[in-house]
C-alpha cells in the first residue's frame, strides 16, 4: 500500500521516534508498505515520522542509482563486508545509532519529500559514518559509509529524532526558501483539516 508523505508543517514530522520493540508482522507490513510508497513516488529514503508514525525506522532506498546508472562514488561496508548495492538496497534501519561520525564535513544541497516545490537548502554534514541499528528481525547491524550514503543515513536519523534539514540551513537559504516553505505550511495545514474532517 503506497503511504501518504507527510508534508512540512506536519507536527509528526517534529516528533521524537519511539524505539522499536516488536518485531512482528505489522513491523513488516509497515516496511513494505515504505517500500512501495519509497518507489512509487521516485524516493531515496524515507523515515517513519514521514508517513505520520513517530517510530525509529527509516527506509534507504538506492536502486534507483543502479536502475538510472548513476555513478556509485561512495563507499560502504555492511557488517564488516562488501555488499553489491543492488543487494544492500532496500536498506531497512531500526533504531539506528551513530556509532561515529567524522570531524571532517562537507557542504551539499539536500532534498527531502516533506519538502516539495525545490527547497534544496546546502546542509553540513559529516563525510563519514558508521552506525549501528536492527532489521526487520531484529538483527543487529553496522554501516559504514561515506559521500552521498552517509549524508542520506545523516538525514534520515535527524528525522527520527524530530529534526528536519532546514535546520541546518544557513539563513541565508531560509530566506531564499521563505515563500516555498511558506506554500508547503498552507498546503499542510489545508490538508490535516480535511484529514480532520475524514475522520468524523
Ligand atoms: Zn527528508
Amino acid at each position: 500500500m503506497v503511504l501518504e508523505i507527510r508534508l512540512y508543517g506536519d507536527p509528526v514530522l517534529r516528533e521524537q521516534g519511539k524505539p522499536v520493540t516488536e518485531f512482528d508482522d505489522k513491523l513488516a507490513k509497515l516496511v513494505e508498505d515504505i517500500k512501495e510508497t519509497i518507489t512509487t513516488e521516485d524516493a531515496a529514503a524515507l523515515a517513519a515520522q514521514q508517513i505520520g508514525e513517530a517510530i525509529m525506522l527509516t527506509v534507504i532506498d538506492f536502486s534507483y542509482m543502479l536502475e538510472r546508472n548513476y555513478p556509485i562514488d561512495f563507499d560502504y561496508k555492511y557488517d564488516g563486508k562488501e555488499v553489491p548495492l543492488g543487494l544492500l538496497m532496500p536498506l531497512t534501519v531500526i533504531n539506528p545509532k551513530i556509532e561515529y561520525s567524522s570531524e571532517e564535513t562537507d557542504l551539499m544541497e539536500e532534498g527531502c519529500m516533506s519538502f516539495p516545490l525545490g527547497v534544496r537548502p546546502s546542509v553540513r554534514r559529516s563525510k563519514e559514518v558508521e552506525i549501528s541499528f536492527q532489521d526487520v528481525q531484529g538483527g543487529q547491524h553496522r554501516l559504514w559509509c561515506n559521500g552521498i550514503l552517509a549524508r542520506c543515513v545523516q538525514h534520515e536519523i535527524d528525522h527520527l529524532n524530530g529534526i528536519l534539514f532546514i535546520d541546518h540551513a544557513s539563513t541565508q537559504d531560509l530566506r531564499r526558501f521563505e515563500s516555498k516553505l511558506k506554500k508547503i505550511k498552507r498546503h499542510t495545514r489545508d490538508l490535516m483539516k480535511q484529514r480532520a474532517k475524514g475522520k468524523k
